[in-house]
């Protein structure tokens, strides 16, 4: 195994703890991957909990799903199918998270896409976060659903499920899993507090303009 290899199993370990950690999946839910080179993707096993992951545990698939290479007793989880869509249509990303946030899980939930536009960073880096149909995990509807977005965001809603994110690399998908969840829970609060207010639209086409000096 190569230095890259090792440093990015243990990188995917690592966002694991932090998901676990910040409550962001439960159990043995979630997963991530990342793609290890132009026919291998490295994703966490099923049945393992994503804060406990260890880097021998992850498995070694290639873009059509089949096992290269899985320690005994690790198999993929029947959800990579959505993170091999990501793969298969968006050459330049490399990194996908899955995890069920409950700020974003309970908007996922009632079916509410997050699109208010209501502090300045959220509008830079993410815009509006929207929700992917319905789909039965393990079959081709989740990744299906994600067809509207793929090229335009890196971020979704998975309706009544709860969320994915991809990036350049798996630390960019991780942190637009944070933004994610971050935006629900402020959605989430000021709504409690009534005081949910968006920017004005020129202020927003402003930032929009500013994503290009940011370099999104
Ligand atoms: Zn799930």
């Amino acid at each position: 195994m190569n230095n890259y290899e090792q440093e990015l199993r243990e990188q995917i370990c690592d966002i694991g703890r932090n998901l676990f950690n910040k409550d962001f999946i439960a159990a043995n839910d979630g997963n991530i991957s990342a793609r290890l080179s132009e026919t291998e993707i490295l994703a966490s096993p099923t049945g393992v909990s994503k804060g406990y992951l260890k880097p021998h545990m992850l498995v070694k698939v290639n873009l059509q799903g089949e096992i290269i290479e899985a320690a005994e007793g690790y198999r993929p989880s029947t959800e990579v199918k959505m993170h091999l869509r990501i793969y298969n249509e968006l050459p330049e990303m490399n990194g996908v998270v899955h995890a069920h946030p409950p700020y974003a899980t309970a908007f996922a939930i009632k079916g509410e896409p997050l699109n208010k536009m209501m502090m300045p960073e959220s509008v830079i880096a993410m815009g509006d976060i929207p929700l992917a149909a319905y789909g039965t995990p393990s079959t081709e509807e989740i990744p299906d659903s994600l067809i509207p977005f793929l090229g335009r965001k890196t971020a979704v809603l998975l309706e009544s499920h709860g969320a994915l994110t991809w990036g350049k690399d798996v630390m960019s998908a991780y942190m637009n899993m944070e933004r994610l969840e971050y935006t629900a829970k402020l959605t989430f609060i000021t709504r409690m507090i009534n005081g949910e207010r968006e920017l004005p639209q020129n202020r927003i086409d402003e930032l929009v303009a500013l994503r290009s000096f940011y370099g999104m």
